[in-house]
């Protein structure tokens, strides 16, 4: 009996495979060695890569490497257990304190991982009965929270706070509660959401607010004293990860104490599973150190995204990410392979990442890329964008 169901499991498998296939949208691993910031080897290649998300180099900067190392000798490789058994290592709360402040928040709450923490937030606030309408190009794990919810949920056309007002204004009244969610710098655009219309609208139907700060924290918002804090908009939610500019892993909500305090006795992702590594929480506070000393690191993944704009006379770039909108799938998987081929790694997103037909190379800025690197990113990506919307 196993073996039938085994069978039958593996054919559903293969079938699926073969047809995404067909498709050009089979994914597959590629083991890569990142040799620093920017610098990967792959299939015995290296590579500058303008794939990875770590914006200030901090994956691989001396400081936030010790402070991992030293956390493991101190306190061990693992947390042990969930936070509200043994799991709550002392750097822990140290960290969420640091988080809180440079938001502006009272308290934060630590979760494993981005992803984890918008799956564990949305369902603690809202459920049935309840409404959540958000930005259409929001996060996977958004929709995946909203879906664990059980909350109804409409999508708002991107960063469009009028569509978002219509929406409430059609759907708020049949609901309890209310939850907006959007992120501050969009994951695979590089634009950034219109927080304060956003933000009004939310109140104005009685909505709470939650951002997605994972590409902006670091990067965008830049003031010495508080680099992804935003202000004069009212945000109740503040997520964001410990695993872009940052550049270890985790992830935070920001919110006031009350809020907190709910989370870390009610979020399920929390509850019912283990504290973060504590190496994890000391390479984020380190690499926090890094970030408050030095504002022209923060400054730089920008600067280099906008001279890579310049270059190519596209629109400005918003934040350290730049889409190379290049239409149907096989053709973004062909820029890429050439990219490659000139030692230059940027991997093709496709659908279901990104709306089908608007298959990309997504670019990212790092401190850690050298002006000449984004030079000649440019000279070969530029090839590519006289065609770019031609089978759009
Ligand atoms: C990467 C990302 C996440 C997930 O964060 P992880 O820490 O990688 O799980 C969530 N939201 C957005 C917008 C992201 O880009």
């Amino acid at each position: 009996m196993p073996e039938i169901a085994h069978d039958a499991l593996t054919a559903f498998a293969a079938a699926k495979l073969s047809e995404l296939d067909r498709q050009s949208l089979l994914r597959r691993l590629s083991p890569t060695h990142r040799l620093d910031g920017v610098h990967v080897e792959r299939g015995g290649r290296r590579l500058t890569s303008f794939s990875c998300n770590d914006y200030l180099g901090l994956s691989h900067h001396p400081a936030v490497k010790a402070a991992a190392a030293g956390a493991i000798e101190t306190y061990g490789a693992g947390a042990g257990a969930s936070r509200l058994v043994t799991g709550d290592c002392p750097l822990f709360g140290e960290l969420e304190a640091r988080l809180a402040r440079l938001k502006g928040a009272e308290a934060a709450c630590l979760f494993g991982s981005g992803y984890l923490a918008n799956a564990g937030v949305i369902p603690t606030f809202v459920g049935e009965g309840d409404l959540i309408v958000a930005d259409e190009l929001s996060h996977s794990c958004i929709w995946a929270g909203a879906k664990l919810s059980g909350a109804e949920t409409v999508a708002f056309r991107h960063n469009d706070a009028e569509d978002l007002a219509a929406k409430l204004a059609d759907r708020r009244r049949f609901a309890r509660r209310a939850l907006v969610a959007t992120e501050s710098v969009f994951s695979m655009d590089g634009d950034i959401a219109p927080l304060d219309e956003i933000g009004r609208a939310a109140r104005a139907h009685e909505a709470w607010l939650l951002v997605d700060d994972a590409h902006g924290l670091g990067v965008i918002g830049g003031g010495a004293g508080a680099p992804g804090h935003f202000p004069g908009v009212h945000i109740d939610l503040a997520m964001g990860t410990l695993s872009k500019a940052l550049g270890g892993y985790g992830a935070y909500v920001c919110a006031t104490a009350p809020v907190v305090e709910l989370l870390k006795t009610r979020a399920r992702a929390v509850v019912y599973s283990t504290g973060l590594p504590p190496a994890n929480a000391a390479a984020a506070l380190a690499a926090l150190d890094v970030i408050e000393a030095e504002p022209e690191r923060v400054a730089a993944p920008v600067a280099r995204a906008g001279r890579l704009t310049r270059a190519l006379n596209l629109p400005p770039a918003q934040s350290a990410i730049v889409p190379i909108v290049l239409g149907e799938a096989e053709r973004a998987l062909a820029a890429a392979a050439e990219l490659e081929a000139q030692g230059l790694l940027a991997v093709a997103i496709r659908p279901p990442t990104v709306p089908a037909g608007t298959a990309r190379l997504r670019l990212a800025f790092s401190a850690a890329h050298a002006e000449a690197d984004v030079d000649r990113l440019a000279e070969a990506v530029r090839p590519w964008l006289a065609g770019a919307g031609t089978d759009a």
